[in-house]
Formats: C-alpha cells, structure tokens, sequence
C-alpha cells in the first residue's frame, strides 16, 4: 500500500471515544478505533464520524496520528439506544455533507471512499456515495436477517433494516465479511455477488492484551490464587447467554461437593455491563444472572465485577483458568480472541465468529450453545489438566499472533480499498464537482417511506419516548 487516502469512516452509534462494555458499546467501538489507528500508521487520514450524544463533546477531536473523530449533530445529543436512532439518520447524513463543506482540513479535497459500519451507517454511505460520486465498503457487523432468526419477536431492530442492508449490498462497492459464516449470510440471504465481499477478520491488540501470570493476575485484582477461575468478558446480554455459563457452573459446583471438596469448587467472575459497580438496576441481566445462581444454590460461585476498561483487561483474562463465551450467535466476538491473546484457553459456542477464531482440540473448545452439561464437560475436561491448559494457551497466543492482529486487518483493509477504488462502478460514477442528486436535497425521498419508517419529524418525540 503505496499511495494514502482520505478515508471517512462512518460509525453512527459506536465512537471510539465511548465507553466500552455498555449495551451499546462493545466491539463496534473497539473495531473502529483500532482499525482507524492503523489505517492512520499505514499513512491514511481517517475521520470517524459518530452521532453526537453528549452535550459537551466537541465536533472534531484529534484522536491519533492522521484519525480525527468527527462527531455530528443528528438528535438530541444524549445517549440514544441504538434501535431508536435511525430517523436520525438523513440529519446525519446531512450533517457529515455540512461538516465536509466547512472542514478546512483537507484544503476542500473530500474524501476518496467512505466505510460504513453497521446497517445504518450503511444506508448512509450509500446515499453520500451517490452525492459525492466515491466508492464505498461496508462491514455489517452484525446482519438483519441473522439477527431476526435467532432472536425471533425479541428482535428490537426497526422496522426497514433488511431493506436498507439488501439495498446497501446492491450498491456498495466492496463488502467485508469478518467470518466464514458472515460472508455465507451475505452471500445466500442476501445474494450478494461472491467476488464482492472480501473475508478480512477482526484483530486484537497484542500489547493491551497479553499474557500475564496468575498469581500476579489474582493478586491484582483480589482473588484467592488457588481456586479454579472461570472467567467471562463482555456485554452482558441475553443474547450472550451468560445463564448458560452459570448453569454449568452448577454442575461443576454438584461435582466438586460430590467429590467432598465444595470449598475449591470453582468462581465464576463475570465482567461487564453497564457501570464501574455491577448494578442489576442499569445492567438488568445482572438482575437475572443473580438470581439464576441463587435459585441453584451457587450465589457465592458467581462474582460481578462490573464494567472494566480494556486497558486492565488482561488481569482478568489471566485470572482465569479458563475463559468462556457461550452466546446464542455472535457476529464476530472481540473477546475470545482477547482471551487467546491473553494465552488462556476459550471454550466457546460453536456459532459465528467463534467457530472461526476458536481452533477446536487446538486453542480451547467449541461446544453447542444453549447445553449446559456440554460446556460443564468441556470445563471439568480444562479445570482437571493444567498441562492441557498450558499448552492450548500457548497456542490460543500464537494463533492470534499469526492471524488476528489489527496491523494485518488494517494491511487487508488499505488494499481493499484500493479495489474499491479502482474498480470501474467507482470510475464511472465519479461526479466530482456536478450538481447533487436529488435524494441529497430532499431529506425524506420515497426511499424512508419505502423502508416503512418513521419520518424524521417524529425522531424526537420518538427517542424521548425511552427515557
Ligand atoms: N469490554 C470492555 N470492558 C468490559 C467488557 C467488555 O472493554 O467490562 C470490551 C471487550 O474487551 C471487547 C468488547 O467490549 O473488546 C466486546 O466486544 P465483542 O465483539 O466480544 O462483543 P460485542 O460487544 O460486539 O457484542
């Protein structure tokens, strides 16, 4: 990669500025500042563009060297659950053309090739792709139809989103799939054209997330240094069916008191949610978690941190003998990949992104989601052999290092954009300097009433609705 770009990365509900581990903010954010970074050492100039959702945030922030995030008013500029925020997104289309129109920044050059990220950022990029005549690419992170079929009439998305993700597959220049199981979801539910979607994962950062040794991990952060740890990372969500780890926690505990050593049996700690504390009133599935352990008589073998930044991560990652994620589905998933990085074995769901980074036998374990006694298996199989522990740990941290670092995301990435940038549909709808279409003009076309949602008058009252 040779030559760099004006990239303008957009992002609407996950600024890397956010806090992670919250609802709305997890892998999105974590993806979008570190691929940003990287583009930004490869010599790119990246802005990220976000919704405003703080009063006091200013416009543009110098974030790292060549990446600015640009934050953009679209709504009232306070946190919004994500599902709430698209109306919101033609003001925050237009906002990005007024912000380019002002920005002095690139001596009124623009952008070369917008990325979206998330389906509604996708609607986005493909409308300013038409205003500005540039290609763009598009990551789903998570896709509709997959979300639809797991989560049935629990699915809170708006209405129009498998419309507006069809449309966006039609149109955009180059699709990223992060997995084997993405790229067959935009291929087969969404006919996308095979030889347009590139397979580029998701990295780790290697130096964040490190190897660090028990005893010094449990001193850290206050754990008795001979009992076995189990440790889960990340949003805590139904979806991510942490009831599941509890449940096979139980079983471990009927074993260990079976085998008249109830004292050793293992801890659960589980780290995430919404706030530093663990609160079941802000992070309800805390709520139900507890609950859950109470109701099976295993309350004091499951421990809430609360949410922890990712820069102190690794201690709890290492604190554990093994880690574990078990969702329902996942896109992709940060954390196991975190947990490999830290030289931990990860027993996961055999489901999305996991069953791609998790090496079966090799790295840890897949098991099927939603089956307790099996993760329990796998658990038991772990917490007995510190040799097997030690070996799949090591090789968890090789792999990462081998295929999942954000420098060779970021290596993929700048030259998928190159044929993005090259290709003829980007050529020959270069309108650099023309009049705007249309659709740019006009806030609200049939495209919104198509998709069946709510016109943009109504986003206030609309968001206001949820506080
Ligand atoms: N995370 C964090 N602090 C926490 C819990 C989670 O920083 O207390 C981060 C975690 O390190 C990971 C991200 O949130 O990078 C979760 O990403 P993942 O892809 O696993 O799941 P998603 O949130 O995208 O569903």
């Amino acid at each position: 990669m040779n030559r760099s770009h004006r990239i303008a990365l957009l992002s609407e509900h996950a600024s890397p500025a956010a806090l992670l581990g919250g609802e709305d903010a997890g892998g999105q954010n974590v993806y979008v500042d570190e691929l940003s970074r990287h583009l930004g050492r490869l010599g790119h100039a990246v802005d990220v563009f976000a919704r405003r959702d703080r009063a006091d945030t200013p416009e543009v922030i110098a974030w790292a060297p060549g990446v600015r995030i640009v934050n953009l008013e679209a709504g009232p500029p306070r946190p919004l659950p994500k599902d709430y925020i698209w109306p919101l997104m033609p003001a925050f289309r237009d906002a990005f053309l007024d912000f380019m129109a002002r920005d002095g920044h690139s001596g009124g050059a623009g952008y070369d090739l917008l990325h979206g990220n998330f389906w509604m950022s996708g609607w986005v990029a493909t409308e300013l792709r038409l205003a500005l005549g540039i290609p763009a690419v598009q990551i789903f992170h998570a896709l509709g139809k997959t979300k639809r079929r797991h989560q049935g009439p629990a699915d809170t998305s708006p209405p129009g989103r498998v419309w507006v993700e069809l449309r966006t597959v039609d149109e955009v220049e180059r699709l990223i799939a992060q997995c084997p199981s993405e790229r067959a979801e935009l291929v087969g539910d969404y006919g996308a054209a095979p030889e347009k979607v590139a397979l580029i994962p998701a990295g780790v950062n290697t130096d964040t997330f490190r190897p660090v040794a028990h005893a010094e991990a449990r001193r850290r952060i206050g754990l008795d240094p001979d009992r076995p740890v189990i440790v889960y990372v990340g949003r805590i969500l139904p979806r991510k069916d942490v009831r599941n780890v509890v449940r096979a926690v139980a079983y471990l505990v009927r074993c260990w008191e079976d085998a008249g050593r109830p004292g050793d049996a293992p801890l659960l700690l589980v780290v995430g949610g919404e706030t530093a504390e663990p609160d079941p009133v802000a992070t309800p599935e805390i709520g139900e978690l507890r609950r859950l352990a109470a109701d099976l008589g295993i309350a004091e073998h499951v421990y809430f941190t609360g949410q922890r930044p990712q820069g102190i991560l690794r201690d709890y990652y290492g604190a554990g003998d093994v880690v574990v994620t078990t969702p329902w589905y996942e896109p992709f998933g940060l954390t196991p990949l975190e947990g490999m990085a830290c030289g931990r074995p990860v027993i996961g769901a055999a489901v999305g992104g996991i069953a791609f980074t998790v090496a079966d036998g090799e790295t840890g374990f897949l098991v099927p989601p939603r089956d307790p006694e099996a993760l329990a298996g796998r658990l038991r199989q772990l917490l007995a052999r510190p040799d097997l522990r030690a070996r799949m740990g090591r090789a968890a941290r090789a792999r990462v290092e081998r295929e999942f670092t954000w420098a060779t995301t970021a290596g993929r990435m700048a030259a998928l954009y190159e044929e993005a940038l090259a290709s003829p549909a980007a050529g020959e709808r270069r309108t650099a300097g023309e009049e705007q279409p249309a659709t740019v003009a006009a806030p609200l076309g049939a495209f919104l009433q198509a998709a069946g949602v709510a016109p943009l008058a109504d986003a206030a009252a609309y968001a206001e609705a949820d506080s």
